[in-house]
């Protein structure tokens, strides 16, 4: 059965934030999209329809055994109209995601043509000035009303649209953050759902992220939850080192979560011809490199902050000062790059930004 969708348009529209001071994720735009599941029907019932509250019920499964799991991407807007960047890869992550976690697959085709869809309706929303953009937040949540401990019957499938601002207050300098290496609280482990986005992930690891924040540090470096030795990720970033003109970072083990921005990152310093090495890294042998002087840069990288430069590890009573604090010349010759194909003013010779003009109107 096709899925044909309805937009249902908004009567009023609201009014817009204050585009100067856009703080991330607490504004949303005049429209979302909805899509139910019913197990022997599949989904259906696609539809945009004005932003608001739902209705659950409260034994709906999501409140009591955390079956969720969701997405992260952006929307630009620039010289080329707007531009969204590699989107059928979350969709695709999101169907990785769905499996682990017991929810029926999406369409992926599907999914990208109805966000276009969306967008386009609302892209009066989308911030323009430098480093702003339009974050959206594809999610889905198990609505059955049960308390049974199974796979749900139900689901909902939502897309919410929020402007956000520059991750830096300084729009063109990328300031380096503090991470503190965790030793006691681990975040996955191989078998698990590490490498799926599930809210669940997010739950268990607000304990470390708080002590770090008491410690004075901005997030979480994990190491590997059997040895407590090997590098995984930073908080909601993959993370990169390069070592004495080589570039490093941890191998996908069934822990780590797939960072599309990891991905593209690969692709182009692949591109650039450097040493990459994507395999098992231990936080002993940063430290010691760190101690020769050959660790010349760290970075985290995702969808928010897209680079994300590390200027001080602390790893037990170790504290790594990197590149004196500055932005490396790698992570900033990525994060110009990256940055500039998906505001269209590098060109894309990778294919990876879409623009909304392909929506079919039916
Ligand atoms: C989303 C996420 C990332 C980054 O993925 P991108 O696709 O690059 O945004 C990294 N780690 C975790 C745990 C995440 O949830």
């Amino acid at each position: 059965m096709a899925l044909e969708l309805t937009v249902q348009e908004a009567m009023s529209k609201k009014e817009k934030p204050d585009y100067d001071h856009l703080t991330f994720g607490t504004t949303f735009t005049d429209h979302m999209f909805v899509m139910d599941y019913e197990k022997g029907k599949g989904w259906h019932a696609p539809r945009i329809v004005p932003y608001a509250p739902i209705t659950l019920d409260p034994s709906a499964l999501v409140f009591h055994y955390g079956q969720a799991v969701f997405e992260g991407l952006k929307a630009y807007h620039t010289e080329k109209g707007v531009l969204l960047f590699r989107p059928e890869k979350n969709f695709e992550r999101l169907n990785v995601s769905n499996e682990r976690l017991n929810i029926p697959p999406v369409d992926v085709d599907f999914m990208v043509k109805s966000l276009k869809r969306l967008v386009e309706l609302d892209q009066d929303w989308i911030p323009t000035k430098e480093g702003q953009s339009l974050y959206i937040r594809p999610f889905i949540i198990a609505t059955e009303p049960a308390l049974s401990v199974r796979p749900s019957k139900q689901y909902k499938l939502m897309i919410i649209l929020s402007p956000v601002g520059a991750y830096y207050s300084t729009s063109d300098q990328l300031s380096p953050v503090k991470i503190y290496v965790e030793d006691e609280y681990v975040r996955s482990v191989k078998g698990g759902v590490g490498f799926t986005k599930t809210s669940g992930n997010y739950a268990a690891s607000l304990s470390a992220q708080t002590k770090a924040n008491e410690l004075g540090y901005d997030q979480v470096l994990w190491l590997d939850a059997i040895e407590k030795k090997y590098v995984e990720e930073v908080g909601s970033m993959n993370i990169f080192f390069k070592i004495n003109g080589t570039i490093i970072t941890p191998a996908l083990n069934g822990s780590i979560l797939s960072g599309i921005t990891r991905k593209s990152v690969l692709e182009l310093l692949d591109h650039w011809g450097m040493d990459v090495e994507e395999r098992r890294i231990s936080i002993e042998e940063v430290y010691e490199a760190y101690e020769k002087g050959t660790l010349e840069e760290v970075f985290g990288t995702g969808t928010a902050a897209v680079i994300s430069p590390v200027g001080t590890l602390k790893w037990k009573d170790k504290v790594m000062t990197i590149n004196n604090n500055e932005t490396g010349e790698i992570s900033l010759k990525l994060y110009e790059t990256i940055t500039g194909i998906q505001t269209g003013k590098l060109e894309d010779t990778f294919g990876w930004t879409e623009s909304l003009e392909t929506v079919q109107k039916n």
